[in-house]
């Protein structure tokens, strides 16, 4: 089946070989819809998945077991992007479950960063000296399959307002504390009302400087760029950043491109951080062309992760050997601030520990 996708359509800037070429299209539907129905109209089932990308439903067995345990969620503009019939395409291998996921594997535990130590009030993670996360949303837009977080126990941190008042408690009392990051789940899964209420909260502490969003949302789903978003942004005295998610340079495309261009006119500092991922980025040349498409649309290369190992996802690890060798081959191919900085996250560390 070839088919080509409105986004590809649209776009001046896709590569050569950009999969949208031979992607699934999206309906006219799914065009008008504003991103809060983007994201209820996500697929949400294995059959489903295979189905629209006219993959062979041998893959159902292991996608259902991956799914029982972290059940499927892919939106259509994500879905868009990837190539149908091909169950090895690098976007596809972020979301479709396998059965390798219910293996126990040695060293893969269920909180692999040790975050239930550090959780001092509802929502409030506070593992570094000078900033601290607010679970601001329970939800993602997509589930990924080797998220770090695919255990967390949300339930307990999704706090009320009165609750949150306890937590900016915290934050007003430790003079220390100068920036605040909203993250989750994805913290743009939120509704904007919620975001810009916390916003305002926050920017009343004297002492925080900046508010920077951990999200996958606008790569995920562009449209969540949207005015009510863009508004309290570019209102709030605090600086803002975004550090988005995009591990491969096949997610970047012309919607994903006009959004970050709207992030930007908003004064939105923009980074990304990746995950390094056996069968999705594991290759210099993928890892250099993300990062020049990265810095195409306005993005700086940030942190290139290696993974975190938790429950479910040992099939994506990359041995540390092979990831210091891949970055230091990397770095005879790119220029310096393109270079994202390979890190481990070490439980009880004070910061992220560089591997090269
Ligand atoms: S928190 Fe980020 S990595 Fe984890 S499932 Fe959500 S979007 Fe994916």
């Amino acid at each position: 089946m070839i088919t080509r996708t409105s986004a590809a359509l649209q776009s001046d800037s896709t590569s050569p070989d950009d999969p949208a070429s031979e992607a699934v299209p999206l309906t006219p539907r799914q065009h008008r819809q504003d991103w809060q129905a983007q994201l209820r109209d996500a697929v949400r089932d294995p059959h489903e998945l295979c189905r629209r990308l006219d993959l062979d439903t041998a893959w159902l067995g292991g996608a259902e077991t991956g799914h029982a345990l972290f059940p499927v969620r892919v939106p259509h503009a994500y879905l868009a992007r990837i190539r149908p019939g091909d169950p090895d395409d690098p976007l596809l291998r972020q979301v479709l479950p396998l059965d390798r996921e219910s293996e126990p594997v040695a060293g893969f535990v269920g909180d692999p960063l040790e975050e239930a130590e550090h959780r001092p009030r509802p929502g409030l993670i506070h593992k570094y000296r000078n900033r601290v996360l607010l679970i601001a949303s329970p939800a993602c837009a997509i589930n990924c399959r080797y998220c770090f977080r695919r255990h967390f126990p949300y339930a307990e941190n999704s706090p009320s307002r009165g609750q949150w008042e306890t937590t900016l408690d915290y934050l007003r009392q430790d003079t220390s504390i100068n920036e605040a990051i909203f993250s989750g789940g994805d913290p743009l899964a939120s509704p904007d009302r919620r975001l810009a209420w916390l916003a305002e909260r926050l920017a009343d502490i004297p002492h925080l400087k900046r508010l920077r969003l951990h999200t996958r949302l606008p790569v995920v789903i562009p449209d969540r760029v949207d005015s009510p978003l863009l508004d309290w942004l570019a209102a709030t005295r605090l600086q803002t950043v975004m550090v988005v998610h995009i591990n491969h340079p096949n997610e970047i495309d012309a919607g994903v491109a006009d959004a970050m261009q709207r992030l930007r006119g908003a004064g939105v500092t923009l980074l990304n951080q990746s995950v390094l991922l056996r069968g999705v980025n594991d290759d210099v040349e993928t890892l250099a062309r993300l990062s020049e498409r990265l810095f195409e649309v306005g993005i700086l290369p940030y942190y290139l992760h290696v993974l975190d190992p938790v429950e479910g996802a040992a099939h994506f690890d990359v041995p540390d050997a092979e990831a210091v060798s891949l970055v230091e081959t990397l770095r005879t191919q790119l220029a310096g601030f393109l270079m994202p900085r390979l890190v481990r996250e070490v439980p009880g560390e004070a910061s992220k520990t560089p591997l090269a």
